[in-house]
């Protein structure tokens, strides 16, 4: 055991051992695991960097600098992410939220909907779309579905420590397991990576459940289900709205203009790519 660690000793070594293990910021990975360690903001680190951590604290934050090393994503070390300005709680069972999805959140909230609106995000994952829109609009109905159990008992856990019990989750497998019902728009942010797709095998995604990410050859399947399904749950005129990757909106404005899908738009996310891409179905 290492005597009288302080804040800038043990940010300067992990920095360091952090360096060589491929992560493109080591010192803001550094000074994150520090963050959660000490459950403090990285201003502190800024303003005191002298002050000393016990030998607790310093062994414990090696202990997740390691993992770190090995590269598991910051989200699943600490537990912790946030979306929209949410705090979440994050596990291997989920995908981690992401900065891009926050456009789907923004496009639906500038959606003409009534302010009861019914509405569905399909694969919720942490519940961060769900909860997100939950938390701008009081009065709409909001439910969050996924095909696993540890993701819905998570995205119940967060909607818990948000106060936002208005936003409930249920399981199902896509469409197969909700109650009949209309919504008045279905959000998704569903697996459209390609089969094989090099990205894969970087990063944060290697830890990742492959079924959030991963959707056939052509990364797709998903949101073909999605369009070809999404009709029978849709009020007339009602929305649906789907994230997908920045090379996949044309082939998804395709999709749902054969599905029957009309008023097509995608919308760019904020790095200028086409990130969401939604319409209306006309009812019948
Ligand atoms: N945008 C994610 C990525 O490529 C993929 C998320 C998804 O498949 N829904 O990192």
């Amino acid at each position: 055991m290492r005597e009288g660690d302080t804040i800038e000793s043990l940010l300067a070594d992990a920095t360091e051992s952090l360096e060589g293990s491929g992560t493109a910021t080591p010192r803001l990975d550094a000074e994150l695991l520090l963050c959660h360690q000490l459950d403090c903001t990285r201003t502190r680190f800024m303003t005191w960097p002298e002050q000393k951590v016990s030998p607790e604290d310093s062994e414990a934050y090696r202990a997740l600098v390691v993992k770190r090393c090995e590269g598991l994503p910051i989200a699943y070390i600490t537990g912790e992410s946030e979306f929209w300005s949410l705090p979440l709680a994050t596990s291997p069972d989920t995908l981690i939220p992401r900065q891009d999805t926050e456009t789907l959140v923004e496009q639906a909230l500038l959606l003409p909907l009534p302010d009861d609106a019914r509405v569905l995000d399909l694969g919720t994952g942490t519940g961060a779309v769900a909860l997100a829109l939950g938390s701008e609009r009081y009065g709409w109905d909001v439910t969050g579905s996924d095909a696993s159990p540890a993701a819905i008992a998570l995205a119940r856990r967060n909607g818990e420590a948000l106060g936002l019990p208005g936003v409930t989750f249920v399981e199902s497998d896509w469409f197969s397991d909700l109650e009949p019902g209309r919504w008045d728009l279905i959000v998704s942010n569903p697996p459209y990576v390609a089969e094989g797709d090099e990205h894969l095998e970087q990063g944060d995604l290697r830890f990742e459940p492959h079924s959030a990410l991963v959707a056939g050859a052509d990364g797709l399947d998903a949101i073909r289900l999605i369009a070809r399904e999404a009709p029978a749950h849709i009020n007339p005129w009602g929305w649906l709205l789907l994230e997908h990757g920045y090379e996949q909106a044309e082939a998804v404005v395709d999709l749902l203009g054969e599905a029957g899908f009309r008023d097509l738009f995608s919308r760019r996310d904020l790095t200028g790519r086409f990130r969401v891409t939604g319409g209306r179905w006309p009812g019948g």
